[in-house]
């Protein structure tokens, strides 16, 4: 296990600059997370090396439409969260305590590993990779060596220095975004600072070029509000552009009236692409409507895209689909 490098030293404590949580932990003390302790003068990463999930699959599971789609990509996870709410909830918050849950994989084996199946890229999908900081790092930096392009899902909880380290080489993000109140957030996550997310977000588009998909989990009466869905959307079009798309889905205990009734309003929106839960919709282009990827459960297909623009009347989509980052700033 190694130690946090992302700490600042305090009078009493040591402050682990990972997360916006910005813990200060005192001797023996674990941080929000539960999967950083303070021990001695270093804080230990508990998890660092730990795999709790991997699978081979399209992109497009992990919440990716506009994303080198039609891909393979190897998925992984760890433990740890940085949402309160989802330490109960998820499979993959809270380190087991059998041992032989506790698997490890060496980040060469894993990147190893994507390279013999012939798969075209990593995602970070099971847990908050947030908090999985030092093994992220290594993951994304041998799988960009790999020539593998690189993903994760995240509720974008990192803090501007933790995202330096990781942005060169992370190609896409697919943020959970959980709403925009401080109850939403409140409700759904459990933390109540949460408009760091955006500005951190805003950095990786516009520092690291990295393509960004947003996910709102729509849960009833909690950020289904018609005034609530058009902040989220002014906010993606006036801060990352109208071609980001963004997928409203309900939540697992909401039925799915509340997630479609978001969708509507979101449809009125400036936005070019609004998806719901359904996976096999189609993406068609904003100025023509001519279908541009096909999806069956079975296979995605681009069948209108040439050079990234409509086949029809070849206007740009704003897909992602060349592993040349830009530097914007
Ligand atoms: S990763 Fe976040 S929650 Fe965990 S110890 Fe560091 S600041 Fe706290």
């Amino acid at each position: 296990m190694r130690t946090t490098v992302l700490v600042s030293e305090q009078q009493d404590s040591i402050r682990c600059n990972v997360c916006q949580w910005r813990c200060a932990l005192e001797q023996g003390e674990t941080g929000r997370c539960l999967v950083r302790r303070r021990e001695g003068d270093a804080i230990v990463a508990l998890s660092d090396g730990m795999v709790s999930a991997a699978t081979i699959g399209p992109v497009e599971d992990y919440g990716f439409r506009h994303f080198f789609p039609d891909s393979m990509v190897l998925a992984v996870g760890s433990w740890g969260t940085p949402f309160p709410q989802h330490q109960n909830d998820s499979h993959h918050a809270l380190i087991p305590d059998d041992p032989a849950r506790q698997r490890r994989l060496d980040p060469h084996r894993l990147v190893q590993f994507a390279q013999e199946r012939l798969v075209r890229g990593l995602i970070w999908a099971f847990n908050d990779a947030v908090v999985n900081q030092e093994y992220l790092l290594d993951a994304l930096r041998l799988a960009r060596a790999g020539s593998r392009i690189t993903g994760i899902v995240t509720g974008g909880l990192w803090t501007k220095a933790a995202l330096d380290q990781v942005g060169p080489y992370l190609d896409g993000i697919n943020l959970m975004l959980y709403g925009f109140r401080t109850e939403s957030y409140e409700r759904l996550t459990g933390i109540k600072e949460w408009r760091g997310i955006l500005a951190g977000i805003e950095h990786a588009v516009k520092r690291w070029d990295c393509h960004v998909e947003i996910t709102t989990p729509i849960a009833t009466g909690i950020n289904d509000s018609a005034a609530e869905i058009k902040d989220i959307a002014d906010w993606i079009v006036a801060t990352l552009g109208p071609q980001v798309p963004w997928r409203l889905i309900p939540t697992l205990d909401s039925d799915t009236s509340a997630a479609v009734h978001a969708r509507e309003i979101a449809q009125k929106s400036s936005l070019s692409y609004v998806y719901g839960a359904d996976p096999t919709e189609p993406t068609r282009c904003p100025s023509c409507g001519w279908a541009v990827i096909e999806r069956s459960g079975a296979s995605v297909r681009m069948v209108g895209v040439l050079d990234g623009r409509c086949d029809n009347c070849g206007s740009e989509l704003g897909l992602r689909l060349s592993v040349f980052k830009q530097r914007r700033e």
